[in-house]
């Protein structure tokens, strides 16, 4: 099928509900933001054996690209609006492939409320290569890193580790279905999260790259230290386990990427909001640690000693 006619046939149908659009059939989208709320913009791409594991499904690509980026907004505390797609793949890929691929975004596009409105395609060598640029919108003021105050205190949303976890069994060829593959392969961007935190909490980040350096980022943005305790850090059942037969399994917990849980700070004052909230949304809020006026993270065991930290989360360099 021809460049035009896979435009047409795949992915003009999910530019329903933005005539600005112009159905992906003009140079450019029109855009008007909705009266009195400000734009919210971030990009993030799935690279092919990077993002996804070599030979992932089309659902895997659509899946991680859009939460990859819906999981910045909720940092941020914006709601999903718009996006634009940008798709660089071999010539040998089937039609079938972007059917299964719109046909998620679709599913995305549904139940996180956004609108294709434009992008580009290219077709070369491998690897795939998809990017995906998301336009929330927000009423004031966005959620920052920078805001963190000594005395705070330091929060993370759900379970930490389950992604890093899963990775390790995708890459030890692991044929158990475990939720903690589900996880690496299903983020759930924090988005109500992230939008009532905007009125409760200090500063924030969405975990992508790993606990102990998305949180260095925290409160370098910041000018603060941090104190937080091995032990508080939530962790699935699934997580448990594994950590029983394999201590290093620490090592993917701490600096493993890919959770997209929120980790924010907030003034002891907003501990009853967020422990009834945390219960509204049956999601787990739980508090790992403090904010402290000297710069430097530290990590304490359970018998509140000082472990050597390694911060070799990911960092793009
Ligand atoms: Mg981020």
């Amino acid at each position: 099928m021809r460049e035009r006619e896979r435009i047409a046939r795949f992915f003009a149908p999910l530019t329903d509900g933005e005539p600005g659009s112009y159905h992906l059939t003009d140079d450019a989208a029109l855009l008007e933001p909705p009266a009195g709320k400000k734009l919210v913009i971030t990009t993030d791409s799935v690279i092919e054996g990077i993002h996804v594991l070599p030979g992932a499904t089309p659902e895997q690509y659509a899946v991680k690209l859009m939460r990859r980026n819906l999981s910045d907004l909720a940092a941020m505390g914006a709601t999903p609006w718009r996006y634009t797609l940008n798709l660089h793949t071999p010539p040998n890929l089937p039609d079938t492939w972007f059917a299964e691929f719109a046909a998620t975004l679709a599913e995305e596009q549904q139940q996180f409320g956004l609108v294709l409105i434009g992008g580009d395609s290219t077709s070369g060598p491998a690897p795939i290569h998809t990017t995906l640029t998301c336009f929330g919108v927000i009423d004031g003021h966005p959620l920052r890193r920078r805001g963190a105050h000594a005395g705070d205190d330091i929060y993370v949303s759900g379970t930490i580790g389950d992604a890093a976890l899963g990775l390790l069994l995708l890459q030890q060829k692991s044929t158990a279905m475990s939720p903690l593959i589900e996880r690496y392969h299903q983020p759930q961007p924090r988005l109500s999260l992230g939008q009532a935190l905007r009125a409760h909490a200090s500063a924030a980040i969405d975990i992508s790259d790993g606990l102990l350096t998305d949180l260095a980022h925290l409160i370098d943005a910041s000018h603060v230290g941090a104190a937080i305790y091995r032990e508080r850090i939530p962790l699935s059942p699934a997580a448990q386990q594994m950590l029983q037969h394999n201590s290093t399994a620490w090592d993917a917990i701490l600096n493993g990427g890919d959770d997209y849980e929120l980790c924010f700070t907030a003034p002891p004052t907003a501990r009853t909001f967020l422990h009834t909230f945390a219960g509204t949304l049956s999601l787990p809020l739980t508090r790992i640690g403090s904010v402290s006026p000297a710069a430097g993270l530290t990590l304490y065991d359970h018998e509140r000693t000082a472990l050597p930290l390694s911060p070799n989360g990911w960092e793009h360099s």
